[in-house]
C-alpha cells in the first residue's frame, strides 16, 4: 500500500542549537522548528526572495511600480488612518489588531488565531500560540519587540485539523507562511500583518534598552513614533521620549538582527490587511487593505473605530539623503542638538504618508548598503525590484 501522507511529514525539524538554513540571516520565524522545514529553500524570506510572485498569488496582482503609493506600500485597494473609539488597555496602539482578531473568532470566521503572547517570566520573551478564545487573543496584545518564532505552531495547526485560521505576523513570517499555505490543509487562511523594522534578539533588546532608556528594567512598552522620538512607557505609567537623532548609532549599529538589516518588506506586502502607524498622523493607526479578504476582516471592526483619509505633507528627500552618510559613519549628536533637531523636524518635517516614505527610504538605503558590503553575491536576487527603484533615487557612498 502506498502512503498518501504529505512529503513534509517525514522531514525533521531543526534541532535546538543547530545552524539554521539561512545561517546568520535567519529571523527565527519558526518554520524550521516544524516539519515544514521541508520547504525552506523555496519558502525562507532570506534564502528565496519571491515577493512579486507571492503578491500575485495572494492579491491577484503584483504592486504597480509606476504608482508611487503602490511602489512604497504594496498592492492595495485602499488606505486610511483609524483609531479605536475605546482603545484596548495595554495594546501597542489602540488595539485594532486585537479587536479584529476577536471579531474574526467570535463571529465564527475562524477557529483559531496565530498570535504571540509572552512567557510568564519575561514580558518581552515571545511565546507563539493558537488562540481559541478572546481572552487568549487579548493576552497577546502589545508588541513583543523581538524576533518571534510565530510559525513554530504550524504543526499544531495541521494536527488540530483546523480548517479556518487567522495568522497575525510580521513580513518575514508571512512570506514563509504564504509559501507553504497550500500545504497546511486549510480551507481559508486570513492574514493580518503589521509593518516591522529593526527587530532584535532578546539580548539585542536588552542592549537597546540599556543604551537608550533612563530606566531599562521598568520599560513595559516602546515605539518609534511619527514625531521622530522613541516613546518608552514605564511600569509606573510614566512616559520617556528620546529623539531619534540622539540615539547612540555607533553602539546600536550591531544591535539589529542581520535579518532585519537585509529586509525590504517593511510594509508586510503579503498580508491581506496591514495595521501599523507609520502612514497616519501622530496618535492614529494606519490601515492598508490589500485585497477582498482584507476588506472582509476590516468590515468586522468598522463599528469600533473612527477613520479619516490618509494625508501627506512635506518633502522627505533631503532629510533621507543627509541621513545616509550620518548613519553610515555612526554619527551621534549631543542630546541638546538632537532635541533641537527633533523639534525642528517635527514642525517642518514629513507627515502622514510622506513620513512613511521617509522611514522606508532611510531603511532601504541603509539595508541596501549593508547587503552590498556583506552579501554582494545575494544583492541581485534578494533585493526586490520595487526596493531597487526606491534606493535608486539616492546617492549612496562609494566603497
Ligand atoms: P495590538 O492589539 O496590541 O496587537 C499586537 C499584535 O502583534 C498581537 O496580536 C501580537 O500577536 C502581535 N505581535 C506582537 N509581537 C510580535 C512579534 N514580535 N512578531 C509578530 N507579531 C507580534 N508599525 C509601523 O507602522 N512601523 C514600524 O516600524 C513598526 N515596527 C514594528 C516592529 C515590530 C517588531 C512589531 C511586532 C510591530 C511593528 N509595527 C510597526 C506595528 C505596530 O507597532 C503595532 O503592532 C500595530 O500598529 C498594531 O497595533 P495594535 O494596538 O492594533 O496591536
Ligand atoms: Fe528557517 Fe525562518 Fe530561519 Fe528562514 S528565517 S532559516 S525559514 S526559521
Amino acid at each position: 500500500m502506498t502512503s498518501t501522507a504529505p512529503k513534509h511529514h517525514k522531514a525533521k525539524a531543526l534541532k535546538p542549537g543547530s545552524v539554521p538554513p539561512a545561517k546568520e540571516l535567519c529571523s527565527q520565524c519558526g518554520l524550521c522548528d516544524t516539519y515544514y522545514i521541508h520547504y525552506v529553500k523555496e519558502a525562507c524570506a532570506f534564502i528565496n526572495q519571491q515577493i512579486p510572485g507571492l503578491e500575485t498569488e495572494s492579491h491577484g496582482r503584483a504592486r504597480d511600480l509606476e504608482n508611487e503609493n503602490e511602489l512604497y506600500f504594496g498592492t492595495h485597494q485602499q488606505m486610511m488612518a483609524a483609531r479605536k473609539l475605546e482603545p484596548i488597555e495595554g495594546a501597542q496602539w489602540t488595539g485594532i489588531v486585537s479587536a479584529i482578531a476577536i471579531e474574526m473568532l467570535t463571529q465564527g470566521k475562524v477557529e483559531g488565531v496565530v498570535c504571540v503572547q509572552n512567557t510568564p517570566e519575561d514580558r518581552f520573551q515571545p511565546m507563539p500560540v493558537i488562540a481559541r478564545t478572546p481572552e487568549e487573543i487579548l493576552a497577546a496584545r502589545v508588541n513583543k519587540p523581538t524576533l518571534s518564532p510565530n510559525l513554530s505552531i504550524l504543526e499544531q495547526v495541521e494536527q488540530s485539523r483546523m480548517k479556518r485560521l487567522l495568522a497575525i505576523g510580521v513580513g518575514c513570517q508571512i512570506q514563509a507562511l504564504r509559501a507553504v499555505e497550500k500545504e497546511l490543509g486549510l480551507e481559508k487562511l486570513y492574514v493580518l500583518g503589521t509593518p516591522c523594522v529593526d527587530n532584535v534578539t532578546r539580548a539585542g533588546l536588552q542592549k537597546f534598552l540599556e543604551t537608550t532608556s533612563r530606566s531599562p528594567e521598568t520599560v513595559v512598552h516602546y515605539e518609534f513614533m511619527q514625531d521622530f522620538r522613541v516613546h518608552f512607557k514605564h511600569e509606573d505609567g510614566s512616559t520617556e521620549t528620546v529623539p531619534f537623532f540622539g540615539l547612540k548609532t555607533n553602539q546600536l549599529k550591531d544591535v539589529f538582527a542581520p535579518s532585519c538589516m537585509t529586509c525590504f518588506d517593511y510594509v508586510n506586502s503579503l498580508a491581506d490587511l496591514v495595521v501599523g502607524y507609520m502612514g497616519a498622523p501622530f496618535g492614529w493607526q494606519w490601515i492598508v487593505v490589500r485585497n477582498d479578504t482584507g476588506q472582509e476582516m476590516l468590515d468586522l471592526a468598522m463599528e469600533q473605530i473612527e477613520t479619516q483619509p490618509v494625508m501627506s505633507k512635506g518633502d522627505r528627500r533631503q532629510a533621507v539623503q543627509q541621513s545616509i552618510p550620518a548613519y553610515d559613519q555612526g554619527v551621534t549628536l549631543p542630546m541638546w542638538a538632537a532635541k533641537l533637531m527633533g523639534v525642528v523636524i517635527e514642525k517642518i518635517g514629513p507627515k502622514g504618508l510622506e513620513y512613511a516614505r521617509f522611514s522606508i527610504d532611510s531603511h532601504f538605503t541603509r539595508n541596501y548598503l549593508y547587503m552590498k558590503r556583506n552579501y554582494p553575491e545575494k544583492l541581485e536576487q534578494h533585493v526586490p525590484e520595487f526596493a531597487k527603484k526606491i534606493v535608486g533615487q539616492y546617492q549612496l557612498p562609494e566603497d
